[in-house]
């Protein structure tokens, strides 16, 4: 325990890629599983709320105070990489950034990982949304999940015992912190490797670069692209505030400069009324909310 991070009355909104969104009753950034627990029960103790915070690159965190207790996996990093034949086993924390994963495909030859292309964000939060691009993500790796729930029970998953769909929760809304995971990617040559990248990377094309962002804002319903349906009924030129919707890619929202939470979820609501009521297609979100909205 000794070392951990606990702030009590933190700010939340440099925290998230967006930039905005106010602060909480405590922020705790553990180092690993078993302080992780600690911080889980003494929420649960407090009976107040609880939000687990990655790289904060798919929430939207709410202005003002949030009652609740907020645990950081950013200092939960380890990272042990063990050669095999055929690929490697990567056991990983919850807070090692997806860009480091990236990275070793590279390094060390491993495919399976080249899908993080352009992903911001840690391997907890990649998990628990199921990130990924072009119908690729890491359910074909994933061994074992290892999660801590929010009345304190470890457990590790088999990757079978999990539902992986597009973009939705693996654990099906349950309530629980993922600490640690083995990941089983292959071996491939520099050659292939580089050329999925490169084919992924292709893929962000159109997407606002350097802008801050949450990534897609709703997920593609079955069959279409909401960034399409958003641009067929003009949400490219809506804003609220200093939020907008992105110039290049309707499904992107950006922080112009002060947006506030309100502002940002005034406009996704804005956009998500207007196909609804041109296509009677509800959007659903694909980021994910702290606090009330
Ligand atoms: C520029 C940009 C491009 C993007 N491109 C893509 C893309 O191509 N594909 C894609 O799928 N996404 C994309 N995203 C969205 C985002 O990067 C991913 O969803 C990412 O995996 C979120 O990880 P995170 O660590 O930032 O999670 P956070 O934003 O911190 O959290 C997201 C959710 O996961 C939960 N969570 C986080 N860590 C844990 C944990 N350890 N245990 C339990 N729950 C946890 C949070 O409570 C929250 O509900 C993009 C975002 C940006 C800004």
């Amino acid at each position: 325990m000794s070392g951990v991070s606990f702030v009590a009355g933190c700010g939340l909104g440099g925290l998230n890629t967006w930039g905005c969104g106010g602060s909480c009753r405590w922020l705790a950034s553990p180092k690993n599983a078993s302080e992780a627990t600690m911080f889980i029960k003494k929420a649960a103790d407090e009976g107040t709320g609880l939000y687990i915070l990655g790289g904060g690159s798919n929430i939207l965190v709410q202005d003002g105070f949030i009652d609740a207790g907020v645990i950081s996996s950013r200092a939960m990093d380890a990272l042990e990489v063990h050669a095999e034949k055929g690929g490697a086993r990567i056991e990983a924390s919850a807070g090692v950034p997806v860009k480091k994963l990236l990275a070793l495909s590279l390094d060390k030859g491993l495919t399976g990982m080249e899908f993080l292309t352009g992903i911001p964000g840690t391997l907890g939060g990649a998990l628990f949304g199921n990130a990924g691009a072009a119908g690729c993500s890491f359910a074909p790796i994933v061994e074992w999940v290892d999660t801590v729930s929010f009345d304190g029970v470890s457990r590790r998953w088999r990757s079978e015992d999990l539902v992986w769909k597009y973009r939705t929760c693996p654990w099906n809304g349950e309530r629980l912190m993922i600490t640690r995971a083995s990941l089983r990617p292959g071996s491939g040559s520099r050659e292939e490797i580089t050329g999925n990248i490169r084919r992924f990377s292709a893929l962000k094309k159109g997407q606002p670069i350097g802008a801050k962002t949450a990534g897609c804002v709703f997920k593609n319903p079955a069959g279409d692209s909401a960034g399409r349906l958003l641009d067929l009924c003009g949400c490219k030129k809506l804003r609220v505030g200093a939020a907008k919707v992105s110039e290049s890619h309707a499904n992107f929202i950006e922080n112009s400069g002060g947006a506030s939470a309100a502002d940002i979820y005034a406009l996704a609501e804005m956009c998500r009324k207007r196909v609804y009521e041109e296509h009677g297609i509800v959007l659903e979100y694909e980021i994910k909310f702290f606090g009330a909205f």
